[in-house]
């Protein structure tokens, strides 16, 4: 069950709500949004109580959910959830958000350059890790600060918003002068610690999911970001661990229609990580939309095959171009823009 409190509620009417509720036994977690409080019931309550916390003057409304996520529960806000990022982008919404880019920054010139490519394709926000999560820790580990400002720098001269990794959650405050949107990887869709610090923002969260994670975790994990507080979560799917050596992942697209259907937060697929090649990543993304998708995040490369990261799944810009001409000719068909 969630309690809605009445909207503006003074603080000493709350207090005395909850020590009420504590009378009874009823365990909370509260979550603070805009000018309302929401409390989750965690533990068990009778139908008497259920009555009277209904009937309390401080309470606006309650809603019943059966799920283990319940703010990111479809039951929660039966619209979708539409994701503002400044100036009119929104996530979620009819238009179909394509974010591109190289995997890593790898110079001031590059990013420069592929933000340019990018605009020109008709994508709307720049990607580029600065911090990496490698596999191996010899492996290029992104330029760090420095990258954060050259794809910043680049994002805006061509009027583009920014998505870029953050892999430590003690590069909070550093990342978010220079992104639109944090980007939370596959590695670290279960850094509970990192998830409610993003938590207390209110900045776009992509969380990528766990390349071995359920759709049920996935949306648990989710969970710890809105309940902080943040509703701005932008689900990603990425492929996961399966039997195939063909391919890096396998992308999993009834992800796209059970996410739908079960909750209201918007999803974006990624292709690239998702197949790990780049000849499957066009095909892919028309499916990725036509399943329901609201966007895409694509690695695409000035020059694929000296990729500093990822090579194998960079797309040129040239194709970048000719996908982005087919999605949205799937978008149309779909009834999106
Ligand atoms: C990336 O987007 O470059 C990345 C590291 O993604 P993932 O977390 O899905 O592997
Ligand atoms: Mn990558």
């Amino acid at each position: 069950m969630i309690i809605f409190l009445k909207p503006n509620l003074p603080i000493k009417q709350e207090n005395e709500f909850r020590r009420f509720l504590a009378d009874k036994k009823v365990d909370v977690v509260p979550v603070v949004r805009r000018n309302q409080t929401l409390l989750v019931v965690t533990g068990r309550f009778s139908e008497s109580t259920k009555l009277e916390v209904k009937q309390h003057p401080a309470v606006a409304s309650v809603l019943e959910t059966d799920r283990s996520y319940k703010l990111a529960a479809k039951s929660f806000n039966k619209e979708s959830s539409k994701i503002k990022l400044n100036g009119h982008l929104e996530i979620g919404g009819k238009e179909i958000i394509l974010m591109a880019g190289p995997c890593s920054v790898e110079s001031k010139a590059q990013i420069a350059e592929s933000a340019k490519e990018i605009k020109s394709a008709g994508c709307q926000i720049l990607r580029g890790g600065a911090f990496k999560p490698r596999t191996g820790p010899y492996d290029f580990q992104g330029l760090g600060k420095i990258g954060l400002h050259f794809l910043k720098e680049a994002a805006k001269t061509h009027s583009l918003k920014v998505i870029t990794e953050i892999v430590d959650v003690r590069d909070i405050e550093l990342i978010e002068k220079y992104t639109d949107i944090f980007q939370v990887g596959t590695r670290n869709m279960q850094n509970y610690a990192l998830l409610r610090e993003l938590g207390k923002k209110r900045k776009p969260v992509l969380l990528k999911r766990g390349m071995w994670a359920t759709y049920k975790e996935f949306l648990l994990a989710a969970e710890y970001i809105l309940l902080g507080g943040n509703e701005n979560v932008i689900l990603c799917e990425r492929g996961i661990r399966t039997f195939v050596p063909e391919t890096r992942f396998t992308l999993d697209l009834s992800a796209v229609a059970y996410l739908k259907h079960e909750t209201h937060l918007p999803v974006i697929v990624d292709p690239s990580h998702g197949t790990g090649r780049a000849n499957l990543v066009r095909a892919m993304s028309r499916e990725a939309i036509a399943a329901g998708a609201d966007g895409l995040l694509i690695e695409a490369h000035l020059d694929p095959r000296k990729s500093f990261s990822d090579a194998d799944q960079a797309i040129s810009m040239q194709e970048l171009n000719k996908l982005v001409k087919e999605v949205k000719k799937v978008a149309r068909a779909v009834d999106r823009i």
